[in-house]
């Protein structure tokens, strides 16, 4: 007869939690991607530029290269710890949070489950050297100088190498870096004020400008024909304020995949915030057409919690319906004053 062995209980080491973690944050290079851009808006850069390689088998590069504030060497050591976090200090600081989030689990999360080698150099008066890190699996297998520019350059590669079975759900590198595409036109246009350049093998796939006029980031990612037939959606109650772009009823599309939306400059998913745009077409669209929309829409931080999803893609909204039903009517309110915007009316 078999004896049942006493199990333990015993507590993960850290490089198994980081693989964990990584299953929820990290699903494909299109969430290491929107991780990193996120920490260099986050960081201040007025430019990011992402960088992917793939080959037959994938995607094997990503880099993404900023302009932002860097990091000095203890900072850059410490942000692949779990919970490590400029971001917020105390839970007083959850009330005022501004930026991306807060979790501090993305780098951790990536340099679990890849290799990543950061340079980064703070941006300061003082001429100390920048600072390399070598990253893999979680093991740190170098922290040395290195010269270089202020901001910070992430390279990740052999995503996935010791988690196989995600490795495996992998699809192709085309839909891969379509997934990575999309993500980054959605960060630029949440942030019409940076530059973003994506290049795949070497070649230029997107490149806006950095601008106040919003206008001019979608005619850099959809091109002028889209741009010119945009009509300016603004909008404020008490603890909202929208701001955007939607297009006439005639620029429709077969999805909804250009219906955009940001809530507080960072871009998120929202099936129901889509169908409150979509709603305020009516009946100029037909049932299965999408019409182009960009919104930004600037909510109280009182009633927005962004992190409530580990990739923080969605978002908790207090007061949802209400908001829902406030997009609607302004959609359709700037349908019927159908003022094209001239180029001399450029959205602030
Ligand atoms: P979070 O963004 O939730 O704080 P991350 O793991 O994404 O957690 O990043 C950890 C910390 O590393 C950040 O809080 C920030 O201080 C620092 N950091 C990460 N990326 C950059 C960057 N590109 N420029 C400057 N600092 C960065
Ligand atoms: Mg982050």
């Amino acid at each position: 007869k078999e004896i049942k062995q006493a199990k333990t209980i015993h507590v993960l080491d850290e490089a198994t939690i980081n693989k964990i973690a990584a299953g929820e944050v990290i699903e494909r290079p299109a969430s290491v991607v929107k991780e990193l851009v996120e920490n260099s808006i986050d960081a201040g850069a007025k430019s990011v530029k992402v960088d992917i390689g793939s080959d037959s088998k994938g995607i094997f590069r990503i880099r993404v290269v900023d302009d932002g504030t860097g990091m000095d060497r203890d900072s850059a050591v410490l942000s692949f710890t779990r919970h490590a976090t400029s971001k917020l200090s105390d839970i007083s600081d959850l009330l005022k949070l501004h930026t991306m989030g807060f979790r501090g689990e993305a780098l951790a999360s990536i340099a679990g489950v890849s290799k990543v080698t950061m340079i980064t150099k703070m941006q300061t008066i003082d001429v100390s050297p920048g600072t390399k890190i070598v990253i893999e699996g979680g093991d740190v297998l170098d922290v040395s100088d290195i010269g270089a520019p202020d901001g910070t350059s992430i390279l990740i590669e052999n995503l996935f190498f010791n988690t196989p079975a995600r490795k495996k759900f992998l699809k192709s590198r085309q839909t891969e870096f379509s997934h990575v595409h999309k993500a980054v036109q959605n960060l630029a246009l949440a942030n019409p004020g940076i530059s973003f350049q994506l290049n795949h093998n070497g070649k230029e796939k997107l490149a806006t400008i950095r601008t106040s006029n919003l206008k001019e980031t979608v005619a850099y990612i959809y091109g002028g024909e889209i741009a010119d037939q945009l009509l300016e959606v603004k909008g404020m109650t008490p603890y909202m304020k929208v701001e955007g772009l939607c297009a006439v009823p005639s620029k429709n599309l077969p999805n909804s995949r250009d219906i955009i939306i940001s809530i507080n400059n960072r871009s998120v998913n929202s099936v129901s915030l889509s169908r409150a745009i979509k709603r305020g077409y009516g009946t100029l669209l037909p049932k299965d057409r999408y019409p182009v929309a960009f919104l930004n829409i600037i909510l109280d931080k009182k009633i927005v919690d962004v992190n409530v999803h580990p990739t923080k893609r969605e978002v908790r909204l207090s007061r949802e319906k209400e908001i829902e039903g406030e997009i609607s009517a302004l959609v359709k309110k700037t349908l019927e004053s159908g003022d094209l915007l001239s180029s001399k009316n450029p959205v602030a």
